[in-house]
């Protein structure tokens, strides 16, 4: 039985912020498809996420698909719409990090890197636009990050698809804007997650002392800004990069 029938699409909704993102999401009253990338992860995690949004009224499963995968992602979203009818919100949060200094950066740690960042973008992306074109409205949220607006030594490859993301995004919503779809994207700082958690601690040391607010973002805080985008309050906003990151860049 469903409470509403607005659907969103959070991709990497396993962990960290997009779990943040499938919760508030489901909190503010949209069905959720919780993606995993794995059978495992889904099992393990992704579970729990749904159950957790289940418990606000609203309906909530796990799709596995790596989105680096076209074929898989197309197959995702022709299967959240048979479920849920519907495709309203899309939120491409899925990334990685494989960091490394340039000189010794493989082709791989660039390659994945890009697949799984930023061409994962382009497929969830391109699959649901016929899908919200139809529909004549939309809202797109690409999770970008402060390292592709400013760079970040030892994630050239990271950088360059956080970038690449900016691009998609200023040019889905020109293209799609009198279709009445939004597509923006949220650059965070550093948010605690189990990505940031592995960082050595003068690292984390230095990142904190550079960042106005002088501690890390929770993933609810990028949740938040998510939320608003998806919002009725968000209507006019479109093809912009909303910087959430406590002062780290200014
Ligand atoms: P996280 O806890 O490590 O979560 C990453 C998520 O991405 C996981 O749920 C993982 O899914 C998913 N994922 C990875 N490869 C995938 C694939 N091939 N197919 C489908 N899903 C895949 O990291 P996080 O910090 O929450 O990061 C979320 C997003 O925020 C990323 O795009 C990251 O770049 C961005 N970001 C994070 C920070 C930060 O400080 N944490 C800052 C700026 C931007 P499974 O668990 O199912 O494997």
């Amino acid at each position: 039985m469903f409470t509403l029938s607005k659907t969103a699409i959070v991709t990497g909704a396993a962990s960290g912020i997009g779990a943040a993102i499938a919760k508030r999401l489901a909190k503010d009253g949209y069905n959720v498809a919780i993606n995993c990338s794995s059978e495992k992860s889904a099992s393990e995690r992704g579970a729990a996420v749904a159950e957790k949004c289940r418990e606000y009224g609203v309906e909530a499963e796990c799709f596995v698909a790596d989105v680096s995968s076209f074929e898989a992602c197309d197959k995702m979203v022709k299967e959240v719409k048979a479920r849920f009818g519907s495709v309203d919100v899309l939120v491409n949060n899925a990334g990685i990090t494989k960091d490394g200094l340039l000189a010794r950066m493989s082709e791989e740690q660039f390659d994945t890197v890009i697949a799984v960042n930023l061409k994962s973008v382009f497929n969830m992306t391109r699959a649901v636009t016929p899908i919200m074109m139809k529909q004549r409205s939309g809202r797109m949220i690409n999770i970008s990050s402060v390292a592709g607006l400013y760079g970040n030594a030892g994630q050239v490859n990271y950088s360059a698809s956080k970038a690449g993301i900016m691009g998609i995004t200023m040019s889905a919503a020109k293209e799609l804007g009198a279709r009445n779809i939004t597509v923006n994207a949220i650059a965070p700082g550093f948010v605690q997650t189990p990505m940031t958690d592995v960082l050595p601690d003068n690292v984390k040391e230095s990142i904190l002392g550079a960042t106005a607010l002088k501690r890390f973002a929770k993933p609810e805080e990028i949740a938040g800004a998510a939320s608003f985008l998806a919002s009725d309050d968000a209507a006019f906003i479109t093809g912009q990069v909303i910087v959430v990151d406590g002062g780290l860049s200014m």
